[in-house]
């Protein structure tokens, strides 16, 4: 096995446009699989973790950034970071273990493409813009359209997630979900992220497709105000917009029923068309 271990962003650059390299960041994904992938020990790799000017939190006017290195624990002990965007908070505080959120990085979570990511939904219901930098310059792509299919995305292999930007909104509703075997070390059955800012939704669903999606039928019964009388009236939105399966942590009907329940009980007291 090979590891190449850049100092600067510019070395990790040209690194990549070299030759094929697996970018490594926290290692919480990648190390995870390495003991039954024999594949995976003939790789040749490029350790972020030396690259300087990678891990930041930037406020700026319009945005807040976070840097392609930087980890769950920056954003949960941050506390204007909870105040503005609490659903990074909530999100990352239920990620794995303190020793997963202290390496795993929000970027990571991104690149490994699992439709399971807990940071991607609220991430996605925040607008976030990936930042994606090579040799050739940043290219911006919105993280809602990042995903192509199951672990096929947006992101050329010279490239790295350098950063990923967040509008800066007032928000009048925020709420992140995630129902899962048990309080920690739980992989999620089902996930959802909900913001409302400016009388728009984002409705954002984990583990119930083949990539972490944004929910246009539901967002369209949210801001239309539609009356809904009762978690059932959520069904076909929910079938329209997302295709889960039955798998070893769940089963495809219990993820339809748990998520309008979850989806009802949680905005009935929100949106007034709720009965
Ligand atoms: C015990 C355990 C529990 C876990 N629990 C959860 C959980 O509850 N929820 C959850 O969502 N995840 C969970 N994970 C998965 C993992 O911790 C997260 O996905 C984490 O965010 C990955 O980040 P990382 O920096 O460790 O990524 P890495 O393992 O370093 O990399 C992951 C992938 O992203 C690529 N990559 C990393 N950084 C970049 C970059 N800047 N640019 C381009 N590509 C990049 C890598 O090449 C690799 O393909 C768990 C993992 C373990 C081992």
């Amino acid at each position: 096995m090979r590891v190449l271990m850049p100092d600067t962003l510019e070395e990790a650059y040209g690194m990549l446009a070299a030759e094929p390299l697996t970018p490594v960041a926290g290692g919480t994904d990648l190390l995870a699989h390495w003991p039954g992938n024999h594949d995976a020990r003939k790789r040749a790799y490029l350790d972020l973790s030396g690259v300087s000017g990678l891990r930041f939190m930037h406020w700026g006017d319009e945005a807040l950034t976070l840097g392609g290195l930087t980890t769950y624990s920056d954003v949960i002990w941050d506390s204007r970071v909870v105040e503005e965007f609490p659903l990074l908070a909530d999100a990352g505080g239920q990620v794995g273990s303190i020793q997963i959120q202290a390496r795993g990085t929000w970027a990571g979570n991104i690149a490994n493409g699992s439709p399971a990511a807990d940071g991607v939904p609220v991430l996605m219901a925040y607008d976030a813009v990936v930042v994606l930098g090579s040799e050739e310059g940043d290219q911006e792509v919105l993280l809602a359209d990042f995903y192509l299919g199951y672990k096929k995305m947006r992101l050329r292999a010279h490239q790295l997630i350098r950063a990923i930007r967040l509008p800066r909104r007032e928000y009048d509703f925020q709420r992140f979900v995630k129902v899962g075997a048990r309080n920690a070390q739980a992989i999620t059955k089902i996930g959802v992220a909900l913001t409302r800012s400016e009388e728009r939704w984002r409705v954002v669903v984990n583990s119930m497709a083949p990539t972490v999606r944004r929910c246009p039928a539901l967002e369209a019964m949210l801001d239309e105000d539609r009356p809904v009388s009762g978690p059932e009236d959520l069904l076909t939105a929910i079938r329209e917009d997302l295709a889960p399966i039955d798998d070893i942590r769940s089963t495809a009907a219990y993820r339809e029923k748990t998520l309008a329940r979850v989806l009802y009980f949680d905005l009935k007291g929100v949106c007034p068309s709720f009965a």
